[in-house]
């Protein structure tokens, strides 16, 4: 079965074709600037890379110049779209319904819908996708993968905030935790490469891209994770602030900052841009703190000594730890920084042996000494892979 798998962002739409079960990946691919003049079309053929310009006004018509390029005599991979058989959509949040991928049906939709204002960034343009989808390969499954959904799994002890209770009983408000599928994923195959039972182990797993988040993995399980609410809680980040008081934002609306600036000021102007003042890009910052630029020294050391301190409350829940993973564009390249978190943890059993490190960029690798108590390792993480596993076995087990 072929599965295509889509990330629909506000104005772009990723796409990957696997043939399934054997994971194989036969296209991938983007359309960019969705809604303006010149909407641009990345593909890549599984041979070489193409670049056009195209007209995708919404996202409908994008979804339309997706399936018309994996068909086209040229660059495509199929003679016809209907050997599509499912596709597999990401979803930002599930909220507290969803705790694994669904068949998407109106129900679901609904349900998604009412997910909107929980994640106005993401669902709605995730929604959009999904519509766009089923409009255009109405043959195929169509199957919802939820960031939260990994979390679900998270007690109550570690889910809830001490705010009133009725805050919670009326408007869900809660840790739901997000890159469920990226941890997920990497709590799979450590369990792998390390050749033991998920069930047996415990881990955290760090996911370091341009957003963060750290996972305590108990026996499979996600027990704990730093992300809330929103994708805006827990470590630094790119552009969002992670934890911070919020007695800060009654102090700023005193002084005069409205609540949408507010808003956008800890989600798109805070983080490693922030303090830096000048990039949110990892690569960027170490090259300026190689420079001698302080800011941007200081926004790494802030990065890593944060997730240092999760890292270590999180060997406190799971008592014992088994392996530290990394992954991420910054966890699978980003060797100074895997360094400087992981020094000063070897109290807990955490250490990485610096030659092994420098030389791990991706793959699998573990990148601490045999002997050290806990595993350290860089797993490259594959969202796509994982919810085109999910979408084949749904949609497999719906067969008539
Ligand atoms: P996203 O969350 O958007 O998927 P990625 O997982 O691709 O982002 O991570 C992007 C981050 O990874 C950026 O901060 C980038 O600088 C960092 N990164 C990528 N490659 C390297 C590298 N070789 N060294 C340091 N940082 C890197």
């Amino acid at each position: 079965m072929k599965v295509l798998v889509i990330n629909a962002g506000s104005s772009s739409i990723k796409y990957q074709l696997f043939d399934m079960p054997d994971r194989v990946v036969l296209a991938r691919g983007m359309v960019a600037r969705i809604g303006e003049d010149h909407a641009e079309l990345t593909h890549h053929d599984g041979r070489t890379s193409h670049e056009s310009a195209v007209n995708a006004a919404d996202h409908e018509q994008a979804m339309a110049i997706i399936l018309r390029t994996l068909v086209d005599p040229d660059v495509g991979v199929l003679t016809d779209g209907a050997e599509i058989g499912a596709v597999g959509h990401r979803v930002v949040h599930g909220g507290e319904e969803f705790t694994g991928s669904v068949l998407i049906d109106d129900r679901v939709i609904a349900s998604l819908e009412k997910y909107a204002d929980l994640a106005p960034l993401h669902n709605p343009p995730n929604l959009v996708g999904i519509r766009a989808s089923r409009h255009t390969l109405p043959h195929a499954r169509q199957v919802a993968c939820f960031d939260t959904a990994f979390h679900a799994t998270i007690p109550e002890v570690a889910f809830l905030y001490a705010l009133p209770y009725e805050i919670y009983e009326t408007y869900r408000v809660r840790r739901y935790g997000f890159h469920g599928t990226s941890h997920r994923y990497v709590a799979r195959r450590a369990a792998t490469l390390l050749g033991r039972d998920k069930n047996d182990l415990n881990l955290i797993t760090c996911h370091l891209g341009n957003g963060c988040s750290i996972t305590a993995v108990r026996g499979g399980r996600s027990v704990d994770t730093s992300m809330g609410l929103t994708p805006l809680e827990g470590v630094v980040m790119g552009t969002r602030s992670g934890d911070f008081d919020p007695a800060i934002l009654f102090y700023l609306a005193d002084k005069g900052y409205d609540l949408d600036t507010l808003n956008e000021m800890c989600n798109k102007k805070s983080g490693l841009l922030g303090i830096s003042g000048q990039s949110n890009d990892m690569r960027n910052l170490e090259a300026l703190a190689q420079n001698g630029d302080r800011r941007a020294r200081l926004a790494i050391d802030i990065f890593c000594y944060r997730i240092k301190k999760y890292i270590g409350a999180y060997a406190a829940v799971l008592d014992t730890l088994d392996a530290v993973v990394f992954t991420g564009g910054i966890g699978e390249n980003a060797v100074n920084v895997r360094e400087q978190i992981c020094t000063g943890l070897t109290q807990i059993g955490v250490q990485v042996d610096p030659v092994r490190n420098r030389a791990v960029v991706g793959g699998e690798e573990r990148i601490s000494p045999d002997a050290a108590r806990v595993a350290v390792w860089v797993i490259s993480t594959n969202e796509e892979a994982a919810i085109a596993a999910d979408t084949y076995e749904l949609a497999a087990r719906s067969e008539p």
